[in-house]
């Protein structure tokens, strides 16, 4: 499929999975109710988890948004295009079903040619959740898309997805931020350009359950720990005797880029159990440690 022909399919409000640098998102113009709506049903995804909007500019963000603060300009600035999405108040015409009926809308410029070019050439913003069933793996390849959706949905294919894991999704009020879910981009970085931080409020949209493989999922301190030798064993420091060994590197981003198409491949493999070797309880591996929690939840 061609950026024209997708961008036509967004238009008409149809549904078309596009590559991001985080991970493949499932979009539909996200100021078309209707089009969001298959969004939802085809990922069988609760209508109370809000969306993500995708925009190639910060114009384009204004038009979802209601306010954009300064330090929105500011952080956007430093890591726009990137894998930092902000949650600010939204636009009456942003329908309900894109933030699941919440007065705020998260909003993100993504850092890839492909998905940046779709947004142009549609000229709307794309709501878009990853390109996955609810509670599954997120996509980082085409064919993961193409695994879950078959023929239903349309796939832009842009490669491997560099970052790998989904964005750092911040609120942003009173002139201080709050962290609603880690990603590859650190919260104490961002922290430092706000110079201030606010209050705690609760994370909406945030399951417990999420980007979880069909095979059991255990974090273990070291081979030791293995409940026997049958299943497969993902480390980066201490390999083992085991059915399926894979070794991802100990470089927090090289090992988020790799993360999912590992368990993807891991999973199709039909054994008893996949154990991670656990990670060390540092910043940057924060993020990478709240998607292992959740996938083995
Ligand atoms: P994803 O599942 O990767 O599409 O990301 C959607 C996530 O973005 C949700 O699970 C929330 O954590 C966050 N999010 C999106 N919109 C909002 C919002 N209006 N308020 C709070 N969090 C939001
Ligand atoms: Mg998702």
């Amino acid at each position: 499929m061609t950026i024209k022909e997708a961008a036509r399919i967004i238009r008409e409000g149809g549904v078309v999975a596009f590559p991001t640098e985080t991970v493949y998102g499932l979009g539909a113009n996200a100021l078309d109710a209707e089009a969001v709506k298959k969004v939802y049903e085809l990922k069988g995804r609760p209508a109370t988890s809000p969306l993500i909007v995708h925009v190639d500019s910060i114009e384009m963000a204004q038009q979802v948004v209601s306010e954009w603060p300064s330090l929105a300009s500011r952080l956007a600035e430093r890591w726009w295009p990137g894998p930092l999405s902000f949650v600010l108040p939204k636009q009456p015409s942003v329908p309900d079903i894109v933030t699941a009926g919440l007065p705020t809308v998260g909003v993100r410029m993504p850092n890839h040619p492909l998905g940046l070019e779709l947004i142009r050439e549609a000229g709307v913003p794309i709501a878009a959740p990853s390109a996955n069933k609810f509670t599954g793996l997120s996509p980082t390849t085409a064919e993961h898309v193409r695994a879950a959706f078959g023929d239903a949905v349309p796939v832009l294919d842009g490669g491997p997805c560099q970052v790998g894991i989904e964005s750092t999704v911040i609120s942003i009020a009173d002139g201080g931020l709050l962290l609603l879910r880690p990603g590859m981009i650190h919260f104490p970085d961002l922290e430092r350009v706000a110079a201030t931080t606010g209050a705690a409020h609760p994370a909406p949209g945030m399951h417990h359950r999420h980007y979880s493989p069909r095979t059991p999922l255990l974090v273990v301190s070291g081979p030791a720990e293995l409940p026997d030798d049958s299943g497969a064993y993902v480390w980066h420091t201490q390999s083992a005797d085991c059915e399926r060994v894979y070794q991802l590197p100990l470089d927090p981003d090289q090992y988020a880029a790799r993360l999912y198409a590992t368990l993807h491949d891991l999973d199709g493999a039909g054994l008893p159990w996949i154990a991670l070797e656990d990670l060390p309880a540092t910043a940057k591996w924060d993020a990478i440690r709240d998607r292992i929690s959740r996938a083995k939840a």
